[in-house]
Parts: structure tokens; C-alpha cells; sequence
């Protein structure tokens, strides 16, 4: 290189946004530029080692963002990996909020030569196609009006319960149709977003009945679906009928407070080989029959003769 080129080449790295340091084998730092020095707060004449520009720049909070609340720890154990490899990068964040791409060169003699590039923005658009993909995936998933599951996640929610109850014989569990009564005549006496905000309460009023494990969402306009895993058909029934008690002593809609809503529902117990219609239309059976009886009320489907409650041969 001739010397003219190296004069533009140092001229070029003394202003270059790049960061450019050099480290040597015992890791001190003997040069670096402008640039590098400027990001690890380093003076013009300091030529500290890694370890002390790591040490300092965290008590300052400055430099690299270092997650963790031992200092002296994370040094020891990154010193011991730190330009065991010829080339390595790495993505590291910085306290005034850039995101370096910084490459580290080693030698055979341990010199090390360290690079790094502000990706900032491209960590941002990174993050804005992460944030736009939950955003589509939650939009597909979640109900418009009451933002609990929709009906297209409930099924495979379903779908899901019912192939882990078919794989596993410990597995079982309930599913519960919950309808709300007369609701038409909410819609044709107090209007439309009335009844909206008669769907918003139940759907907060169920909140403290779903547990974890649990999947309740809306299926169709004033009807949800409630999948009670690792339930038996009694456990799930005092569930609902707490939720019937809440649901009777709602007053939701704040101006009218004589308005009240109830609703049924049907209850089915997972049984041997069903498939995900199989057990849907015995709940909605159980909440045909729920209706039929006076409404505000659970029934469960139960085997022919085996209950009280509902079974088919009954109904004819
Ligand atoms: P039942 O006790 O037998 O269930 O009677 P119902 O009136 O609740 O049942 P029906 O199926 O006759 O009426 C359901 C009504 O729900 C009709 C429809 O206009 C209303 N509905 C469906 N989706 C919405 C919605 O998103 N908002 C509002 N306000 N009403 C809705
Ligand atoms: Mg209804
Ligand atoms: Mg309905």
C-alpha cells in the first residue's frame, strides 16, 4: 500500500461511524478509533484493558448493556471464551440505545481486531415485522368485541383437547355451551350496542371462572364455548353454576339498573372415540334441553338411564 492510500485509509477510520479497535494478546486495548473510543467512553490517550473499559462502563452505565448484577462474575466467565476462535460476531446493544454487529479477528498471536457496525435500524424493522406477525396473529384469534378467543381458535382449541383425550387415557374432561337467553329481545328493546355491552359483560364476568388450563371463547353471536380439561362433569357443573349466580346479579348496563340477563348451558363429558362434532353436538343437545326446561339453568348429556338429567331416549 502505497503511503498515499494509507493516509486516506487513516483519514477515513478517523471519521468513519465503524468502530475499529485493536486489542493485544493480553487483551489491552492499543488502538482503537473515534468511533470505538467515543461508544466505550474511552480518553484520546487511555489504553485500558477489556476488562476495565467493561468494568467501568458498567458502574457509569455506559457502553455495553450487560444483563446481569454481578459484574466481576460475567467478566470471569466471559474472559475465558473471549478470542478463544479465529472470527466470531456477535449482536450487542449498547446503554444510549444502539445495536452494534460487532466481528471480532484474532491472530495467532492473540491480537485481536474488533469491528462494529450500527444495525440499529435494521434490529427496528426486525422488531416491526415481529410486532406486525403477533398483530396479524392475534387478529385472527381473538374476538373483535369481547377480545377472548374466537370461534375459529376455540375449534382448534377443541380439536386439541379432543386428540389429547383420544392419545392419552389419563386425559378428560368437559365442554360447555353457554348461550344467552332471550337475547334477541335485549337487541329489540334496548338496541344493538346495548346488547354489545351485555356480550362484553358476560364475557368479563367469566374471567374469574377460566382457569388456566382452560379455554373459553365466543363461537357464534351470544353463544361461547367453555373447554374444561381434567374436569369431571360435576366439578365443571358447580363452575357454571357460579357463573349462572354472577351472571343473574349483573347489572350491566349502567342507566337501566333493573336490566338483568341470564343464560343456559349444555354440558358434555369427553367419552371414548368421540370426535370433535361427537362431543359439540352433545353439548348443544344438553343446551337445547336447558332451553326447553325454563333457561338460566345447566344440563349435562348423560348416558341413557345412567342420570336424572338429560339422555337421548328420554327426549323423543
Ligand atoms: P334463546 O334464549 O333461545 O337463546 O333466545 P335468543 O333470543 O337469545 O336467541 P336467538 O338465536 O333467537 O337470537 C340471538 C340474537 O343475538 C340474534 C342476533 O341479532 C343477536 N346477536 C348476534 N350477534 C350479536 C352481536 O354481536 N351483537 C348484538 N348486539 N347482538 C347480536
Ligand atoms: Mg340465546
Ligand atoms: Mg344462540
Amino acid at each position: 500500500m502505497s503511503g498515499d492510500h494509507l493516509k486516506t485509509l487513516m483519514g477515513l477510520e478517523a471519521t468513519t461511524p465503524v468502530l475499529i479497535a485493536l486489542y493485544d494478546a493480553h487483551d489491552r486495548l492499543r488502538y482503537a478509533n473515534a468511533a470505538f473510543r467515543s461508544a466505550y467512553h474511552i480518553g484520546e490517550d487511555e489504553t485500558p484493558t477489556w476488562a476495565e473499559i467493561m468494568r467501568r462502563n458498567y458502574g457509569a452505565a455506559k457502553g455495553t448493556v450487560l444483563r446481569t448484577d454481578d459484574i466481576e462474575a460475567w467478566i470471569a466467565s466471559t474472559i475465558h471464551r473471549r478470542g478463544k476462535v479465529p472470527f466470531r460476531a456477535l449482536e450487542t446493544d449498547l446503554h444510549d440505545g444502539r445495536w452494534l454487529w460487532m466481528t471480532e479477528t484474532v491472530d495467532e498471536k492473540g491480537w485481536m481486531l474488533c469491528i462494529a457496525v450500527d444495525i440499529t435500524n435494521v434490529r427496528a424493522e426486525e422488531r416491526k415485522l415481529r410486532q406486525d406477525r403477533d398483530f396479524a396473529l392475534r387478529a385472527v384469534q381473538v374476538d373483535q368485541l369481547t377480545n377472548v378467543p374466537n370461534r375459529r381458535y376455540t375449534m382448534e382449541r377443541l380439536n386439541e383437547f379432543i386428540q389429547n383425550c383420544s392419545e392419552n387415557p389419563h386425559m378428560w374432561g368437559c365442554v360447555a355451551i353457554i348461550d344467552i337467553d332471550y337475547f334477541k329481545a335485549v337487541n329489540d328493546r334496548y338496541g344493538h350496542s346495548r346488547g354489545d355491552e351485555v356480550l362484553l359483560d358476560f364475557a368479563r364476568q367469566m374471567q374469574e371462572f377460566v382457569r388456566r388450563s382452560d379455554c373459553f371463547g365466543r363461537i357464534d353471536g351470544e353463544e361461547f364455548m367453555l373447554i374444561l380439561p381434567d374436569t369431571t362433569v360435576s366439578e365443571a357443573n358447580l363452575i357454571l353454576d357460579r357463573l349462572l349466580d354472577k351472571v343473574r346479579t349483573a347489572r350491566p348496563l349502567s342507566n337501566i339498573p333493573e336490566f338483568y340477563y341470564t343464560c343456559s348451558v349444555g354440558l358434555a363429558e369427553y367419552r371414548e372415540g368421540d370426535t370433535v362434532s361427537d362431543i359439540y353436538l352433545r353439548a348443544d343437545e344438553a343446551l337445547y334441553l336447558a332451553k326447553r326446561d325454563g333457561r338460566d339453568r345447566v344440563k349435562r348429556y348423560t348416558l341413557p338411564g345412567s342420570d336424572r338429567e338429560f339422555s337421548p331416549d328420554q327426549t323423543s
